[in-house]
């Protein structure tokens, strides 16, 4: 909405400026409309709030997929607390979106600063139509990097989830999961190391109970899923002693994952 009046009064400073020479206090004073048309928009929003909470809601009714062993009403009942964090995301996403576009605004703003002060008879002799292309590239930008934060900030918000849940649970370990199969993901090399593989939670009932050997790879030294930016990839949350690798275990854990599998 504001953005389309920052267009059109910018709009006018190109054709006006094609015309001829403008004063420079009257640029001064036609800045700062365009970056108060730019300021006015609103705080929240509301697609990518629409698009956070659609995300929150889907991730809950499938999380026990993630979660093997955990009862559905656990995770149903950590929703309500989880909301919180569905505003913070929200509202971060707003901020950053905001400082994108208001770099992108200034960027602009530099670029047409730059072309109004060549030469008048320089400035006649430009396509108007490669003029504006030129200068309105970085707000073209903004709608492409709204979409990135949107969704980066759905895989951050559906991480955190996992990981209360998981925290809740009583989580042992998780197994890494990478998206590098995809075509044209751009995955980290990495990333897809750790695919598939068993990560063990730090300070967890069973690390307590010294069933877990020390030298184990832990996920407390690691970035945790979608922590990085644009990181896609997330986690398959592990219960159970036995489907930890007997090699992490201890000769205590390894014969306390023996009684669950017979008890089982
Ligand atoms: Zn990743």
């Amino acid at each position: 909405m504001a953005l389309s009046k920052f267009e059109r009064l910018l709009d006018q400073a190109i054709r006006a400026e094609k015309g001829g020479e403008t004063p420079l206090s009257h640029w001064r004073d036609f800045f700062m409309r365009l970056r108060s048309a730019a300021d006015d928009e609103p705080v929240r929003d509301e697609e990518i709030a629409s698009h956070l909470t659609a995300a929150f809601d889907r991730e809950f009714r499938r999380a026990s997929k993630q979660h093997c062993g955990i009862p559905a009403f656990t995770i149903e009942r950590l929703k309500p607390a989880m909301r919180s964090k569905l505003d913070e995301r929200i509202v971060q996403a707003a901020d950053l979106i905001k400082l994108r576009r208001r770099e992108s605004i200034e960027n602009t703003l530099a670029r047409f600063a730059g072309w109004s002060s060549s030469l008048p008879e320089m400035r006649k002799r430009i396509d108007l139509r490669e003029v504006r292309e030129h200068i309105y590239k970085p707000i073209a930008q903004i709608k492409y990097e709204r979409r990135r934060v949107a969704i980066d900030q759905t895989h951050k918000l559906v991480a955190s989830i996992h990981e209360v849940i998981a925290d809740e649970g009583g989580a042992v370990a998780m197994i890494w999961r990478s998206n590098w199969r995809q075509v044209n993901y751009n995955y980290r090399v990495d990333h897809k190391e750790r695919d598939g593989k068993v990560w063990i939670l730090p300070n967890t009932w069973a690390t307590r109970a010294g069933l877990i050997r020390r030298s184990s790879p832990r996920y407390d030294t690691i970035t945790h899923v979608a922590e990085e930016p644009y990181c896609r990839c997330y986690a398959t949350w592990l219960y159970a002693l036995d489907e930890i690798p007997a090699e992490m275990l201890t000769a205590k854990g390894v014969s306390y994952a023996r009684q669950m599998e017979a008890a089982a």
